[in-house]
């Protein structure tokens, strides 16, 4: 049996797709491996979103480059956005890539291997399946099925934000039908799953292109002032709807979480359905990149803060103890000291409790190009170290905070010290001791430390180690509000 490996380099997107190449391969009798050195066939997939990207890859290649003149028939395959973005240019100053293979070509793998193995000058498949988009199906495999799995429901971007490659490198935007999207969940579930993370770049812009969800409740209504009112109100998301479909056909699914929204699609009806849904998770990532309007506007990020900060509160209203996570690019091209300076305001004022920070790079193909990236490289680290140092803050005390309550944890897997890992509702990373197997369930963990970026706890001895109980399937009319779970004291 030929044997495989996968690096993937990047997000969860990236992540979600090598397990498809995965599954594609086994499908045609690949056996996986986790070292490089014992694979026939080693598959890069790479991504592009921030700087050093070809450099890394270059030293990827050529440490596999030294590996092939050992094994010879070893196959290098080249995957992703790199892929996408620059196959030519790289299949020619690396001579040692024998494929080149897009974000939208995966399924075409078998054909490429087999043309590789005819000896063909490099293939390089890297069209984007406009006419007629496919999503490879995630199989639920016995034993590879976790707890928690990735869901895509869309692909590509329509945004333009102007730092960003990812239009370039994954196309524009393409929905996935909503049956297929419940078939795969309600299979996953069937297979153990029990949270999904719905996928896609600007996940709450999703529409059905088979128009079988209908409107959700509040759709069309919003309570926000807004810059573009006209635009808030003919939204044409049909998120809240998709998310409402999923809690009432698959009632066995006891979370479900969602990244990333843009924050002009966060609607007055997703927010009904974060209130409504018990399985929705009390924590929204929704990135700002920003805190000053003037940035925003040259990032094309198509909201301003107070907008943003709108959306947070309206959530916090109505679902109370929701928590935020976010990401922000300092030093983009133009970026003021007063204008860091709102960005640090903006993180005063939502504390968020996960934040990903990151300093501006230029990116190939990228309107941002033409402005000058002028603020220096020193000064981009040190506004990076300074708003981690607030945001550790902010994330040190939140967690400080919980200590003595009571979280319910999703149980994912076992951890270093023979004892469990799990993650809260809010994303809150939480270790208990256990004397059975409790992967897969939802346990109540009373909080007895707090740690950087984690907490340990102990299980609430009210609760009974047996096998976890059937839900009864709930019409979407009769599901419960969110405040009957059980109510955590400091959430
Ligand atoms: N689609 C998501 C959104 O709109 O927020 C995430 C896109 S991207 C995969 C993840 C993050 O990378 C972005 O939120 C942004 O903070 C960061 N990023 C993207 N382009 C960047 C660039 N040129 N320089 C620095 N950070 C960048
Ligand atoms: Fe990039 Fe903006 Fe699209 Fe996110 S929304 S993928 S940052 S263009």
């Amino acid at each position: 049996m030929p044997a495989y490996t996968v690096v993937t380099f990047g997000c969860q997107m990236n992540q979600h797709d090598s397990d498809r190449i995965g599954e594609v391969l086994r499908g045609i009798g690949y056996l996986e491996v986790k070292e490089p050195a014992d694979a026939d066939l080693v598959v890069l997939n790479t991504c592009s979103i921030r700087e050093k990207a070809e450099q890394k890859l270059r030293s990827e290649v050529g440490r596999l480059g030294m590996l092939k003149r050992l094994k010879p028939g070893l196959v290098i395959g080249v995957a992703g956005c790199m892929a996408q973005q620059e196959g030519e240019r790289l299949a020619k100053r690396m001579p040692q890539i024998d494929f080149m293979l897009g974000p939208d070509n995966i399924a075409e793998l078998p054909s490429i291997l087999a043309e590789v193995e005819l000896g063909a000058p490099p293939p390089i498949r890297t069209v984007f399946d406009l006419e007629r988009p496919q999503f490879l199906n995630a199989e639920a495999e016995p034993g590879r099925t976790g707890p928690t799995a990735f869901v895509t429901v869309m692909k590509g971007c329509d945004e333009r934000c102007t730092y960003c490659v990812v239009p370039h490198t994954r196309g524009p935007e393409r929905y996935r039908n909503a049956r297929e999207i419940l078939d795969e969940i309600r299979r996953l579930v069937e297979a153990g799953v029990r949270e999904v993370t719905l996928l896609g770049q600007t996940v709450n812009s999703y529409r059905d292109p088979a128009g079988s969800l209908g409107a959700a409740i509040g759709a069309g209504e919003t309570h926000f002032k807004h810059t573009l009112r006209a635009v808030a109100l003919e939204d044409e998301s049909e998120f809240p709807a998709l998310l409402r479909a999923i809690c009432a056909e698959v009632p066995d699914l006891l979370r479900l979480r969602y990244t990333s929204p843009h924050p002009r699609h966060l609607t007055w009806s997703l927010i009904l359905a974060h209130r409504d849904l018990p399985a929705l998770a009390r924590h929204v990532h929704m990135p700002v990149q920003s805190g000053s309007d003037r940035v925003l506007k040259r990032m094309l990020r198509r909201y301003s803060v107070e907008e943003y900060v709108e959306r947070v509160e309206a959530l916090r209203a109505e679902v109370p103890g929701v928590t935020f996570s976010t990401d922000v690019i300092v030093g983009f091209p133009g970026e003021t000291a007063e204008d860091f300076a709102a960005t640090l305001a903006l993180a005063e004022r939502v504390r968020f409790t996960g934040f990903f920070g990151f300093t501006y790079s230029e990116r190939p193909n990228t309107p941002a190009l033409k402005l000058a990236d002028d603020v220096p490289e020193a000064e981009k680290s040190a506004r990076l170290e300074q708003i981690f140092e607030l945001t550790d803050r902010h994330r040190r005390e939140h967690l400080e905070s919980l200590r003595g309550t009571t979280e319910l944890v999703l149980v994912e897997r076992r951890g270093k010290a023979g004892d469990f890992m799990g993650r809260s509702e809010r994303n809150e990373i939480v270790h208990f001791a256990c004397a059975g197997d409790v992967i897969g369930q939802l346990v109540p963990v009373r909080i007895t430390e707090a740690y950087n970026n984690s907490l340990r706890g102990e299980l609430e001895p009210s609760f009974v180690l047996a096998p976890r109980p059937a839900r009864a399937p709930a019409a979407p009319s009769a599901l419960p509000k969110r405040r009957t779970l059980p109510v955590l004291a400091g959430a």
